[in-house]
């Protein structure tokens, strides 16, 4: 490993990557399993609903996750984000985010989900000291949820949002990936969404991620595209950037609403100058950025008898590797691009 010249600082001053951006936020891939199939996160081959899977022992333990959370801590790293797949289908789920959430010195977990489990597990993760919670949902009409991700779950999705909204979760986000055709026709009831609900209604454009097989050019739709729908219904108000944004520009549709909306350009008005993301895969490997294949090989580290200064030292270089940027907007010109591998790997 080449030893470039990162600022590898300790925890009062954070981890700097090589374009000054402040690294303190690890998003992790619990699982590459998902209870749903969704059209985008499925390649042509498993639409019949088969899903490739990793076996158990491609999957970092609760106990390797554990480890390397610790050590990212001590190194400067204040949030993380449980994603997957998704994460509330992992065997002891609950177990392990407690654990989590009692490492000394994180006191900002996440959550991400489809919202299935979210009736059963919401407690929970409430009582667990979990901060937040990430809804996904693509569509406010059952058949349509059924078609987007293969299963009829929409009932199921709407209590577990119910669920965590009585809990007193704030805000909950609502993340709707809104695509031409296919769903683009609910971006209004979206917003309308977030006048009489206390959530963020967050709109993300569509990415071509690896092979997942429906995205392209004509089914993006652009924020400024997804704006400009919604301002027909009333003012866009924005509003100054909260702590809890990370990328969203926010706004509030009419002074009266008591949600409000994010929109997420990772295409149109990328956000890499303020990244300050890394993540693990569920096959555990560090990736620097969702949209570049590089990684660093974290599971090998973590297994052949090497150190916590070993782990340490494979953050650092997954941060030193860190790309300026995505080039992802290239695709709306041109065919191909730099990120192949599966989303519900990844980490979404
Ligand atoms: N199962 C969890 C869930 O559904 O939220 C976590 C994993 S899922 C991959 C995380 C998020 O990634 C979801 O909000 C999903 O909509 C989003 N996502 C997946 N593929 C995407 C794509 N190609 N473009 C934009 N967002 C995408």
């Amino acid at each position: 490993m080449t030893q470039k010249n990162t600022t590898i600082a300790p925890r009062t001053n954070g981890l700097v990557d090589l374009f000054a951006r402040s690294i303190s936020y690890l998003r992790l891939s619990l699982t590459d399993r998902c209870n749903l199939r969704c059209l985008y996160c499925v390649t042509e081959e498993e639409s019949d609903g088969v899903l490739t899977k990793l076996t158990h022992n491609e999957l970092l333990s609760y106990e390797e996750l554990l480890r390397v959370v610790r050590v990212a801590v001590a190194m400067g790293i204040t949030k993380v984000r449980l994603t997957g797949g998704e994460p509330l289908v992992r065997r002891n789920v609950m177990r392990f985010i407690r654990e989590l959430t009692g490492i000394e010195g994180l006191d900002d977990v996440r959550i991400t989900t489809n919202g299935v489990l979210l009736e059963r597990y919401g407690r929970e993760l409430y009582e667990a000291g979990v901060t937040k919670v990430n809804i996904s949902l693509d569509s406010l009409k059952p058949e349509r949820v059924a078609a987007i991700t293969g299963v009829n779950c929409f009932d199921a999705v709407w209590r577990g949002i119910e669920t965590v909204l009585t809990l007193g979760f704030a805000p909950v986000k609502l993340n709707m990936v809104a695509m031409r055709h296919i769903n683009d026709d609910e971006i209004v009831d979206f917003a309308r969404l977030s006048r009489r609900l206390p959530v963020q209604v967050r709109f993300i454009e569509f990415m071509p991620i690896g092979e997942s097989s429906r995205w392209n050019a004509d089914t993006y739709i652009s924020t400024d595209e997804i704006m400009a729908r919604i301002a027909a219904l009333g003012e866009l108000i924005p509003l100054e950037k909260g702590r809890n944004d990370g990328p969203a520009r926010v706004f509030r549709l009419g002074a009266d609403s008591v949600g409000t909306l994010g929109f997420i350009s990772p295409l149109s008005h990328h956000f890499c100058n303020r990244c300050n993301r890394l993540r693990l895969t569920s096959a555990g490997a560090l990736r620097s950025c969702l949209l570049h294949d590089d990684e660093v090989d974290l599971r090998t580290v973590l297994r052949n008898g090497s150190g916590d200064e070993a782990v340490r030292e494979a953050l650092l270089a997954a941060i030193r590797n860190k790309p300026e940027g995505h080039h992802l907007e290239e695709r709306l010109r041109r065919s191909g691009g730099d990120c192949h591998g599966r989303m519900s790997r990844i980490g979404g």
